[in-house]
């Protein structure tokens, strides 16, 4: 039996407890474990006078969790990340999204898989195709090679 594997797309905008957004990403691998294959982590320059700058990647995770387990976790492991005393409102260091499941397709109870948004998102296509290009998407039927081209000809 083979182990079932997710791609989990990674997105910090803000610095943390472990540095610098791309530190955060790199403490968040980490903390998600089951690694098969890691995107290198793309860089996005802040738009305007902030100087928030954007570090997204993607990771492909071997497990055996169904889908709301495994975002159970990914929102536990967004919280002990975005934890920040002394603030009163937490602004999020890290953001951990389900975008596909070697097991299909899932959407009960608020979690949607494939990720309701990743078709038309840069920032998620890129990393993905960099560890996954034959990977179908089941809903449009289509692979991360061809979902990642139709958006860069847009
Ligand atoms: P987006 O999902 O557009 O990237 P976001 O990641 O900023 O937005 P969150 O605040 O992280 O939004 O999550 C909002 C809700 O989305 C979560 O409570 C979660 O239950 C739900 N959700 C639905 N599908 C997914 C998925 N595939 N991965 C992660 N969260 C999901
Ligand atoms: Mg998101
Ligand atoms: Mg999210």
């Amino acid at each position: 039996m083979i182990t079932p594997v997710y791609a989990i797309a990674l997105g910090s905008n803000r610095p943390g407890r472990h540095g610098r957004p791309e530190a955060e990403i790199a403490a968040a691998l980490a903390a998600l474990g089951g690694l098969v294959a890691v995107s290198p982590v793309l860089r996005t320059s802040p738009l305007g006078p902030s100087k928030r700058r954007f570090a997204n990647a993607v990771a492909l995770v071997a497990s055996d969790e169904t889908p709301p387990a495994l975002l159970a976790r990914l929102k536990a492991i967004e919280r002990d990340f975005g934890r920040r005393r002394g603030r009163r409102w937490d602004a999020r260091v890290m953001d951990l999204d389900i975008i596909l499941w070697s097991q299909g397709a899932w959407g009960e109870r608020g979690l949607t898989v494939p990720h309701a948004a990743f078709r038309t998102r840069d920032f998620v296509l890129r990393p993905l195709l960099s560890v996954a290009p034959g990977w179908r998407d089941p809903v449009s039927g289509l692979t991360v090679r061809h979902l990642a081209a139709r958006l860069a000809r847009r």
